[in-house]
């Protein structure tokens, strides 16, 4: 049997790639804006670092690609997400020590979650996320999502709606608990086997679930806006009087939950409301988290906020909108060698166009004057540079310019010295 990628997988082609290479370049920008710094961490990790005791979500009980070595006790796994990494290292190498809190960092990389696979849902897929560690304000919360914000409308996404909750402090979040187990109780036996499961260990995160989302009694099920003390109130009115302050526009969505345990007051999420999109219209995702950085063993007191982008989703959401992040880029010069006698010397010419800045190619099979030609058609290229025995005996070149239908025999001091006029 042919040799073939592991389903939920795909391959990044080389015409896709400028696609990728121009998301990755925006993001990178708006971080140097935003102030954060990159941090790269292992594609696997121990085990514990994502599967904490008694963790509900659906992606650390089913969907984490997890093994142990033959003669080897470690049970490592493929990250699922990059947060709980990033707090790692936060954590092991002391970030939290650093005199200008928050630490803001940024990853981006593939991720891997064993779900069944559809459009915009991969199992090996790649995100773009930020941590701000270390420090609890509503400030940095609206930074967060004003960086998440402006990059995507930067790339062009329109069609966006950002939904905002809270899950209050743990004092708020223990009440609300209280109030949905009375609430499903009742109802237990029309849960799904998943919301069973969560409602003995988060019962919060029924509200998230897929299966049982149109049923009645989610629909009656309390608020957790009755549930918040002061305090948590509070920080949320303080969020989203920011971002009225700064005209982002959000709504209010009680019922939103997000995939993660940790997280505690705001949380939120970016979906595309473009029709195209499908079921999965999620591109971005995040929230405070309290308990992570103690769980770590950081001081006990420190917080964090995050978010992740889902690029598949992001790549989907351009093309929804029409929206070309770019193509492979036409060369500045093609190098024909119609001499097998100046191979050498159009090989040297070559390299000299490249130290000096210029993207060329060459054809370096000695083919046919046509078939050269054609390479220099496919490879959009704004010159030819011909180069044939009388070039080669004369130090010179031929220099076509394809658009304007010109050309001169110059000396290669003076192709590279007008290179820049002759491809305006
Ligand atoms: P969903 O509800 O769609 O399963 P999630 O709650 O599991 O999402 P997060 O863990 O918050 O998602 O991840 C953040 C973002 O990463 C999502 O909003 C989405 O854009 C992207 N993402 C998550 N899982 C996948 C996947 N399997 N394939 C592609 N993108 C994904
Ligand atoms: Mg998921």
């Amino acid at each position: 049997m042919a040799y073939q990628i592991p389903r939920g997988c795909q391959d990044v082609l080389p015409e896709d790639s400028y696609k990728w290479q121009s998301l990755e370049n925006t993001l990178r920008e708006f971080c140097y804006l935003y102030n954060f710094d990159e941090i790269r961490t292992p594609i696997f990790e121990h085990t514990n670092v994502f599967k904490r005791e008694n963790d509900s979500s659906d992606m650390v009980n089913k969907e984490m690609y997890t093994f142990t070595l033959e003669n080897s006790k470690t049970s490592l796994t493929i990250r699922p997400e990059g947060t709980a990494g990033t707090v790692r290292s936060f954590v092991e190498n002391k970030m939290y020590s650093n005199p200008d809190l928050p630490v803001k960092l940024y990853y981006m990389g593939p991720m891997a979650r064993h779900e069944r696979p559809q459009k915009g849902r991969l199992r090996i897929f790649n995100q773009f996320g930020v941590e701000c560690l270390g420090q609890k304000s509503p400030y940095i919360d609206v930074e967060a999502m004003v960086l998440a914000f402006s990059m995507l409308k930067a790339l062009g996404i329109n069609d966006i709606k950002i939904l905002v909750n809270t899950l209050g402090d743990d004092a708020s979040r223990a009440a609300y608990r209280e109030a949905l187990v009375e609430h499903f109780e009742p109802h237990l036996e029309d849960l799904c086997g998943d919301c069973k499961r969560r409602f003995r260990q988060n019962p919060l995160r029924i509200l998230d679930c897929k299966v049982d989302h149109d049923k009645d009694f989610m629909k009656t099920a309390p608020s957790m806006k009755d549930y918040l003390n002061d305090e948590s109130k509070e920080y949320f009115q303080t969020v989203c009087e920011l971002l009225d302050t700064l005209e982002i526009p959000y709504e209010i969505d009680d019922k939103l939950v997000r995939g993660l345990d940790y997280y505690t007051h705001t949380v939120f999420e970016i979906v595309s409301v473009n029709e195209e999109m499908g079921s999965q219209s999620t591109v971005l995702a995040g929230g405070r988290y309290d308990g992570l950085i103690p769980y770590f063993g950081g001081p006990e007191e420190m917080s964090g906020i995050g978010w992740a982008m889902g690029m598949e989703r992001i790549l989907i959401a351009l093309e929804a909108e029409g929206i070309d992040l770019g193509s492979k880029p036409e060369l500045d010069a093609y190098v024909m060698c119609l001499d097998k006698s100046a191979r050498t010397y159009a090989f040297k010419v070559l390299t000299e166009l490249r130290a000096h800045g210029y993207r060329a190619d060459m054809d370096m099979m000695g083919r046919s004057f046509k078939g050269q030609f054609k390479a220099v058609d496919r490879a959009k290229a704004k010159t030819a540079i011909l180069i044939g025995k009388n070039e080669f005996e004369n130090k010179q070149v031929t220099v076509k310019n394809i658009a304007k239908k010109e050309q001169n025999t110059i000396s290669v001091e003076d192709l590279i010295s007008t290179m820049d006029e002759i491809i305006e």
